[in-house]
C-alpha cells in the first residue's frame, strides 16, 4: 500500500511518458511513473533515431507535423546537444521515382516550414568517381537533420523529472486502473517478484505506445476513443558502407524511402519498414522478407553490397498510429492526437500516436489538458532548459577539451562517448579518478566498473541488456565472455544496492 495520493500517475516509461513526467514534476506536480520492462524498452529504443521533420510526409499533407517537429529540431539540439547532432542527408536522384521540380519543392518548404538557426539550407550534389553510390546516379540533393541517441533521451528525461522529484518505478506493471472517490486508484506489480501495491492519484496519464487501447479496455476498463493501428518497423546494422559523414535517404520504387545513417563509427543502420501488425505488442523481430527488403533497397544504390551474413544487429519495433483508414502502411499519419476522459470524474489522459522529436511539445500540450485540474501547476519550462548533462555553458567542444586535459591517460574516444552519452554527467563518475587504475575493473572495449557503478546508481541499470543495448549500444562489441563478466559483476552490485 502507497498511502501517498500523487497528482499524476503515469503509465509508461517510453519517450512519451518520460517526457510528460519530467514536464509534470517541474511544474510542481507530484509524480508516480511505471514502466512494466526496463525504460526505454519498447518502441523508443527502436526507432530510426532521427530529430527531423520528416520529409517524406510532405507528400503527405502533413504540414502541421513537419513544421512543429523541425521547430522542435532546434530546441532539442540546443537542450540536448550531447545526445543530438545535426547530420547531413543525400538524396540520389532517380528521375523515374520523383521528379526533380518535386523534391525541389519539398526541400524549399523543408527549409522554410521550421526555424532554422544553425543547421545548413538544402542544395543540389553532383556525384563523382569518390561517391559510394552506383556510377548510373549522378546527381542529387542534400539536407539538414538531426540523429539522435533515442533509449539515452527517454534516461534523461527520467533524470529530469527524478530532479523534481518525481517517483520512477521500472519492472512495474500497472494491471487495473479504477475510480475511486474521485481519484484513479491503480494496482501495480512488480514483474520479478509479483508483488503488488497500490497507488493513487488526481490523473492517469496512459503513455502505454502500443499498448494505449489495451490499457484503456483492459486496466481502465472503458472504451478507447481512437483505434490504433501498429505498424512494425525493422532495421539492420552492418559494417560501415562508406567512410563520409553524411547518411543517405534512398528512394525505392514502391514510392517508400529508406535511411542509411552512419552508426557508432563502425557501421551503417539502415532502415526502416512500414509492416501491419496484428499480434499482441510486445518484443518484435524482424522477418526474412524485411531483411531481404532493406539489403536490396541498399545494393540498388551502393557500390558496396551486403548480404545477410553481413548483418551485425537487427531491431524492430511496433508504431502506435492512430488509425486514420490509410490503406497505406506508410502513409498513416505520424502525428499525435491527446485525449482527455473527464466522464468518471478524475481525467484519464491518453497518448496516440507520436513521433520522438515531438515528444516535449507532446507533453507541454499534455500539461496544457491537466492544467483546469491543478491549480498549482506553474508554467511550462522545458523549452528553455537544458536536459541533464546538456549543460555546456562554453559548448560540447571546450567541455571535451577540458576533460581531455584532466583525464590525458583516458583514450580520445573513451572521452568522446562519455561527451556523447553523458555530456557533463560524466564528471560524476570521473570525479574520483586520477589514474586509469582509479577506473576499476575493465570489462572490455572500454568499459570500465567506473562506468557501471554510476549507471546502476543513476541510471536504472539491473541488467546487461539494460546497459549494453539501451543505457549504451556497447553489446555491439562485447564477446560472450565479457558480457558473463558483466552480469556476474552487476549481480554483486545490485545486492549491494538498498531494496
Ligand atoms: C521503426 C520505427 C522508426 C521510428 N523512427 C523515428 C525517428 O527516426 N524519429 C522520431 O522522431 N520518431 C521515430 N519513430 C517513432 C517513435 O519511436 C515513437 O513515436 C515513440 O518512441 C513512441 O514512444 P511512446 O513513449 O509513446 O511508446 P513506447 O516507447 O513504446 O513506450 C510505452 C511504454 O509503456 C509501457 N507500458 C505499456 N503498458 C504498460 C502498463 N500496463 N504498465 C506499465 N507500463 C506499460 C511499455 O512497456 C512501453 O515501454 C519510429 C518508430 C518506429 C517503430
Amino acid at each position: 500500500m502507497n498511502s501517498a495520493i500523487y497528482d499524476i500517475i503515469v503509465i509508461g516509461g517510453g519517450i512519451n511518458g518520460a517526457g510528460i513526467a519530467a514536464d509534470a514534476a517541474g511544474r510542481n506536480l507530484s509524480v508516480y511513473l511505471c514502466e512494466q520492462d526496463d525504460f526505454a524498452a519498447a518502441t523508443s529504443s527502436a526507432s530510426s533515431k532521427l530529430i527531423h521533420g520528416g520529409l517524406r510526409y510532405l507528400e503527405h499533407g502533413q504540414f502541421r507535423l513537419v513544421h512543429e517537429a523541425l521547430k522542435e529540431r532546434e530546441v532539442l539540439l540546443g537542450n540536448a546537444s550531447h545526445l543530438i547532432k545535426p547530420l547531413r542527408f543525400t538524396l540520389p536522384h532517380r528521375p523515374h521515382l520523383r521528379p526533380s521540380w518535386m523534391i525541389r519543392l519539398g526541400l524549399f518548404l523543408y527549409d522554410r516550414l521550421g526555424k532554422r538557426e544553425t543547421l545548413a539550407p538544402s542544395r543540389r550534389v553532383l556525384f563523382d568517381e569518390h561517391s559510394p553510390l552506383k556510377a548510373s546516379i549522378r546527381q542529387g540533393f542534400e539536407y539538414a537533420d538531426c540523429t539522435v541517441d533515442d533509449a539515452r533521451l527517454v534516461i534523461c528525461n527520467l533524470l529530469a523529472a527524478k530532479e523534481r522529484g518525481a517517483s520512477l518505478h521500472k519492472q512495474t506493471r500497472c494491471i487495473q486502473a479504477k475510480q475511486v472517490h474521485g481519484l484513479w486508484r491503480c494496482i501495480m506489480q512488480e514483474t520479478d517478484s509479483g508483488r503488488r501495491h497500490e497507488v493513487s492519484a488526481k490523473a492517469l496519464v496512459n503513455a502505454a505506445g502500443p499498448w494505449v487501447a489495451d490499457f484503456i479496455k483492459q486496466q481502465a476498463q472503458s472504451h478507447s476513443p481512437y483505434a490504433i493501428r501498429l505498424i512494425k518497423g525493422s532495421h539492420i546494422v552492418v559494417p560501415r558502407l562508406y567512410d563520409q559523414e553524411h547518411a543517405f535517404i534512398l528512394q525505392n520504387a514502391d514510392k517508400r524511402v529508406v535511411f542509411v545513417i552512419p552508426y557508432l563509427d563502425h557501421f551503417s543502420l539502415i532502415g526502416t519498414t512500414d509492416v501491419e501488425y496484428t499480434g499482441k505488442p510486445g518484443r518484435v523481430t524482424i522477418s526474412a522478407a524485411e531483411t531481404k527488403y532493406l539489403l536490396a533497397v541498399s545494393n540498388d544504390y551502393f557500390k558496396q553490397q551486403r548480404t545477410a551474413e553481413d548483418i551485425v544487429w537487427r531491431f524492430s519495433g511496433i508504431r502506435p498510429l492512430c488509425d486514420d483508414e490509410s490503406d497505406n502502411p506508410a502513409a498513416i499519419t505520424r502525428d499525435y492526437t491527446l485525449t482527455l476522459d473527464e466522464s468518471a470524474g478524475a481525467p484519464l489522459l491518453s497518448v496516440f500516436g507520436g513521433k520522438i522529436t515531438t515528444y516535449r511539445r507532446l507533453a507541454e500540450t499534455a500539461l496544457a489538458k491537466l492544467r483546469p485540474y491543478f491549480s498549482h501547476m506553474t508554467n511550462s519550462w522545458t523549452r528553455s532548459t537544458p536536459l541533464p548533462g546538456g549543460d555546456f555553458p562554453q559548448g560540447k567542444a571546450h567541455f571535451r577539451q577540458r576533460l581531455g586535459e584532466d583525464f590525458p591517460y583516458l583514450a580520445d574516444s573513451l572521452l568522446r562517448r562519455y561527451v556523447d552519452a553523458y555530456g557533463t554527467r560524466c564528471r560524476l563518475f570521473l570525479e574520483d579518478v586520477n589514474a586509469i587504475q582509479d577506473m576499476g575493473q575493465h570489462f572490455g572495449h572500454q568499459l570500465y566498473a567506473a562506468e557501471v557503478d554510476y549507471l546502476v546508481k543513476y541510471e536504472w541499470v539491473n541488467n546487461v541488456d539494460d546497459l549494453l543495448w539501451r543505457r549504451s549500444k556497447l553489446g555491439l562489441f562485447m564477446n560472450a565472455k565479457q558480457t558473463q563478466a558483466l552480469q556476474v559483476y552487476l549481480t554483486e552490485q545490485q545486492k549491494k544496492q538498498p531494496s
